[in-house]
């Protein structure tokens, strides 16, 4: 995945970033090395109120319908000095079990929302399968749109905007994939050939009567 601090590639067992020196591991020993639930909507600042949370549930379940193979999630608390936004991304990408209704989904696919209220900050956080869909240049842009929000201290509104921009940074990620087409079979034996499965045991049509001897 990225460095958190200067977006270079990192391994996945690689414990220092070869650019800036970024350690995991001192994060690790910061946080700790388990792995810890993480819940949709997580509001240590406790600034949403039941409405806004269940509302941005429904977002999040609209979201998670749409793309059935990601899923999204919103941590909304201050952090100490010595912690980063993007640290904490890291290490929730790393360390947080998905709270979703699809406990088969691995975090490669999980995106991560931080909310600093205090620090009127966002940052976006990528599991590794997500990282070459939406580019840095995209995140950008949206933390650059969620900005005013967070001055003015509408965070239900800054998360429900973020879901949404990602949403369409999605869909039109999707659309600039170019469709991998195989070549088209030159023979065919039958229907099987064509991803077609007979329901009964496979025979061959009797053509021609057998001669009478
Ligand atoms: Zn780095």
């Amino acid at each position: 995945m990225n460095c958190p601090h200067c977006s270079s590639q990192i391994a996945p067992a690689q414990p220092v970033c070869s650019q800036c020196g970024f350690s995991a591991a001192a994060i690790r020993g910061y946080l700790g090395a388990d792995w810890v639930k993480l819940a949709r909507i997580t509001d240590n600042a406790q600034l949403l109120s039941l409405k806004h949370t269940r509302h941005l549930e429904t977002v999040l379940d609209d979201f998670e319908r749409r793309f059935p193979q990601c899923f999204m999630a919103a941590y909304m608390g201050a952090l100490p000095e010595a912690l980063t936004l993007p640290d904490l991304g890291f290490w929730l990408i790393n360390h947080g079990a998905f709270h979703t209704h699809q406990i088969s989904r691995r975090n490669d696919f999980g995106i991560v929302l931080m909310i600093d209220p205090v620090r009127q900050q966002a940052c976006l956080s990528l599991g590794y399968g997500l990282e070459a869909v939406l580019k840095e240049t995209i995140l950008t842009q949206i933390l650059k749109k969620l900005q005013p929000l967070l001055t003015q201290g509408s965070f239900a509104s800054a998360i429900e905007s973020a879901v949404l921009l990602i949403d369409k940074g999605l869909q039109s990620a999707a659309r600039r994939e170019p469709r991998q087409l195989d070549q088209p079979p030159s023979v065919i034996g039958d229907a099987s050939d064509l991803g077609l499965h007979t329901l009964r045991p496979p025979t061959r049509p009797l053509l021609h009567a057998p001669k009478p001897h």
